[in-house]
């Protein structure tokens, strides 16, 4: 039997991002509660910010002509704290000023205190040549009144919140979250809480699949509803999938996709819908499935994605191939992930056909260093580590060797 080549990763993610059609609906939220959302539309300011050149100095603000040698003897006229307007200065004056208040008409430059000395009688020394322009910082020079500040399809973060209220904006236009089902398949599944540890039944284990791929998906913005464990019999896996294809845009699975007679994750998609990828040549994480359900009385389909059952392989597969996904339901224009090139301090020797990746640390040498154990059931590897190595097809790694790192801290952001 004649097996076909397992789709590469490169081939599959293309596919899926083009079945990933930005979901209908935009919501307006506060500024406050936008973080993790994605802009569903361009920001534009109406304003300059900062609004009129200010002082980023406490100090005196001048007319730099009057401070062309060192030992101007100025009369200080005004005191413009932050949030005052002071009045036009004048030859020979100079104006007491805090950070962030507004440079008064005349004034050309701010001289700090530091470089002055206050005289009896209202007046001040400028002990240095003061330039033209000096310590002001300009309107505008954050924000142009009418830039474009972020753009459609930008996932917010806090610096984003901030920039949005720095230019008046209490409520964002952002799209609607997926509406993601979730369930973990497998009859050897316990709930941790359900069973003490010391009466764990032989043969059953925890279910923690649950715990990180609920908590990863909420964090890319999905409203979860997690429909727990499901046992491994075709009847309950279609009746789950086709209850849960009707108030859902994705159901995300793990588990019982493999090809075993307890798998029957496959087969009950194919019966409902479509099953379009299957098995990609990638490790861990080959039993990756994708397809659609149809939704019968309801219009349109239900994304359906099916993770293998080991921890690694699911975290992995999830990173690899849900975010992305999920980001582009929403919006998002740039879903790709960073790979930096560092230098592997291990040694790899057997090449694999598939592209691997490493649970890896980085070291204070600047280098990485590899979890001893790589099995897809080890989650410890995923806990030790701080990103994975994307390592290609049939490649070797020597100690010294430039590598492609993927940094969890941003992939799980
Ligand atoms: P499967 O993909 O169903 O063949 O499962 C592969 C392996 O992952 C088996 O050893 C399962 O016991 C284990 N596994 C499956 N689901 C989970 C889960 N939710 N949490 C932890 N381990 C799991
Ligand atoms: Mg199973």
């Amino acid at each position: 039997m004649i097996r076909p080549a397992l789709l590469s990763l490169d081939d599959a993610l293309p596919q899926l991002l083009a079945q990933a059609t930005v979901l209908i609906g935009v919501q307006s939220v506060s500024t406050f509660e936008a973080d993790g959302r994605v802009l569903a539309q361009d920001v534009i300011s109406d304003l300059q910010v900062p609004p009129q050149d200010n002082s980023s100095m406490d100090g005196y603000a001048v007319r730099s002509v009057d401070c062309a040698q060192e030992g101007a003897l100025l009369h200080v006229t005004q005191r413009i704290p932050a949030g005052t307007y002071g009045t036009h200065l004048h030859a020979g004056e100079a104006a007491r000023i805090f950070t962030g208040a507004p440079i008064p008409p005349g004034a050309d430059a701010v001289v700090m205190q530091e470089d002055c000395e206050a005289i009896e009688g209202d007046h001040v020394k400028v002990n240095k040549v003061v330039p033209l322009g000096q310590w002001i910082r300009r309107s505008g020079e954050d924000v142009t009144r009418g830039a474009t500040v972020l753009r459609q399809g930008t996932r917010l973060t806090p610096a984003e919140l901030g920039l949005t209220a720095s230019i008046g904006l209490a409520q964002l236009k952002v799209s609607v979250r997926p509406r993601v089902a979730l369930f973990s398949t497998g009859d050897e599944l316990v709930m941790p809480g359900d069973v003490a540890p010391e009466a764990m039944p032989a043969g059953a284990i925890y279910n923690s699949n649950r715990f990180f791929l609920r908590t990863m998906l909420q964090r890319l913005g999905c409203e979860v509803t997690d429909l727990g464990i499901v046992p491994d019999k075709r009847d309950d896996t279609i009746a789950a999938l086709r209850n849960a294809a009707q108030q859902h845009d994705l159901i995300l699975t793990s588990g019982g996709v493999s090809v075993g007679e307890e798998d029957h994750i496959k087969p009950a998609v194919e019966c409902l819908g479509a099953l379009n990828l299957w098995q990609l040549a990638i490790k861990p994480g080959k039993p990756f499935a994708y397809g659609k359900i149809n939704r019968g009385v309801e219009v349109g389909v239900c994304h359906f994605m099916g993770l293998p059952g080991n921890p690694v392989s699911s975290f992995v597969t999830f990173l690899l191939l849900v975010r992305p996904f999920v980001l582009a339901l929403q919006g998002v224009t740039k879903t790709d992930i960073n790979r930096t090139e560092m230098t592997a301090h291990f040694d790899w020797p057997r090449a694999d056909k598939r592209r691997e990746f490493l649970r890896v640390k980085r070291n204070n040498q600047g280098g990485l260093d590899l979890f001893p154990n790589q099995s897809s059931g080890v989650l410890t590897s995923a806990v030790w580590g701080d990103g994975v190595v994307d390592n290609p097809a049939g490649q070797t790694i020597s100690k010294g060797d430039t590598v492609r790192f993927i940094s969890f801290a941003e992939w799980l952001s």
